[in-house]
């Protein structure tokens, strides 16, 4: 493994880390006052290592990117040689780079056959604000411009941007101001756990799916743009629709003239076990938005991918798009992107998530399913989740809700490894290589770490 690039001193890091850096979703006294940030130095495989040396393992492949795990050298070796070629060139003004053609050409190959086109950024956030613009665009260029409102769902991740935070359901975000855009709606998610009651799995999918379209007449339809949806909600706590769920919004969506946009930035690029989160529960967008694993994190890179029916109107009526990013089609994160693809053929990582990696998870996690603290556990391919409860046949919820997944978060932290909590819902996305046997010790801590944190609140 390559060695850090400088001696690090890592005291000194901590310090200069608090007294200079505000990071992104932090308290910044708490943390302060816990002492600093853990500085991570190093990476191989599904592992980190940090400043003290420790190896701990990545159950969530960095923030649920990390597709192709850590050390690939040639991705390395390729992001160098694009540099020294060309380091940069735009894609404005009717000119290309090779790599972002490549790319561009390849992402389409993956995405469903209707999907021939795509427009690149450098984050989710900044694609889903392309989709935005987009929808716009297109309704303006197909005659119909008062069809501007968009409907995303409570409890979304969508980023965190302005359009991000919007088009995110996210009660924190939207009381700090994050929901700037007036003409974004928001409607149930589909947490058949949360919201579910007395109903069948099956009939609350339905139940939610018509929150959108009695949305949509109390709107107007005439007057709605765009539905857009993540395939299973990650940030909000691994929301798994119920299988009728999404048949139902498409059904909708099409009745109603309204574009489907599916957020694939954490379900894309193999995390269910397809290429694509869509494949996986039969979902016909119009537009997808990519990120994350698109490049498994080795550079930021983000995509929108256009339908032919957009892609034909905004191309035959539109004129020129005013909009763009300078780094869009960026050839070093192109090129890398592309590499990353490769990778995931040549490894056949889909096919070992969806026949190997997958189900080995799920095995593991219902062993945890009887323990006392735990309501659910559920996945699909290597995403996961295990919820914490109060009580397990009420599915009544801890109050304040978070603090007992902060605690049973810390206890992993202190076992050097990394699930994430979501309120009281711990859970995990690891890199896709991750071995059966790296499963198995990431549920053997998760089991140890939830029995610390039942004994912790005197449940056991
Ligand atoms: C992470 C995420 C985003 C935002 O991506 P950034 O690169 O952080 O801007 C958007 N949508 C979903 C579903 C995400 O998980």
């Amino acid at each position: 493994m390559t060695e850090p690039l400088r001696n690090l001193d890592i005291e000194e890091l901590v310090r200069l880390d608090t007294a200079h850096h505000l990071h992104p979703f932090t308290d910044y006294k708490a943390l302060a006052a816990e002492g600093g940030s853990r500085i991570i130095t190093r990476a191989e495989g599904v592992y980190l290592y940090d400043g003290h040396n420790n190896k701990i393992i990545d159950g969530m492949a960095g923030l649920w990117c990390v597709n192709v795990g850590y050390g690939r050298d040639d991705l390395a070796e390729l992001a160098m040689q694009q540099m020294k070629v060309l380091p940069y060139y735009n894609t404005f003004f009717k000119t290309a780079t090779a790599p972002s053609i490549e790319l561009a050409a390849k992402v389409a190959s993956k995405l469903p056959a209707n999907f021939n086109h795509v427009f690149f950024a450098n984050s989710g956030s900044e694609a889903n604000d392309t989709q935005l613009r987009m929808v716009h665009h297109y309704w303006q260029c197909a005659g119909q411009p008062e069809k501007r409102f968009v409907i995303s769902r409570e409890n979304a991740y969508h980023g965190s941007t302005v359009a991000g935070a919007s088009l995110g359901g996210m009660g924190p975000m939207h009381k700090q101001g994050g929901k700037l855009i007036p003409t974004i709606h928001h409607v149930m998610q589909p947490y058949w756990y949360k919201l579910g009651g007395d109903m069948t799995p099956e009939e609350f999918g339905l139940a939610a799916a018509k929150s959108l379209e009695d949305k949509i007449l109390e709107l107007g339809p005439e007057n709605v743009g765009a539905f857009i949806g993540e395939p299973i909600q990650g940030a909000g706590g691994v929301i798994i629709p119920p299988s009728t769920y999404w048949p139902e919004i498409n059904r909708i969506c099409k009745k109603y003239d309204i574009l489907l946009i599916c957020d694939e930035v954490i379900c894309g690029f193999g995390r269910t076990g397809n290429w694509f989160g869509l494949e996986t529960f039969g979902i016909e967008p119009d537009l997808i938005t990519m990120a994350k694993g698109l490049s498994s994190g080795y550079l930021p890179i983000a995509a929108t991918g256009v339908s032919d029916r957009v892609a034909n109107t905004i191309i035959e009526n539109g004129g020129e798009f005013y909009h763009g990013y300078t780094y869009s089609g960026h050839p070093v994160a192109c090129a890398v992107a592309l590499r990353n693809i490769e990778i995931m053929e040549e490894e056949k990582l889909v096919e070992n998530t969806r026949d190997v990696a997958g189900p080995h998870l799920a095995k593991r996690l219902a062993e945890l399913a009887d323990h006392p603290l735990v309501g659910e556990v559920r996945s699909v391919g290597l995403i996961g989740a295990i919820e914490l409860v109060k009580d397990k046949k009420t599915r009544e919820r801890f109050d304040p809700l978070g603090k007992v997944g902060t605690m049973c978060r810390d206890h992993f932290f202190k076992r050097n490894a990394i699930m994430r909590a979501c309120g009281d819902t711990m859970v995990l996305s690891p890199p896709l290589v991750i071995t059966p046997a790296e499963i198995d010790a990431l549920i053997d801590v998760a089991k140890e770490c939830i029995d610390a944190t039942a004994k912790d609140i005197g449940v056991m």
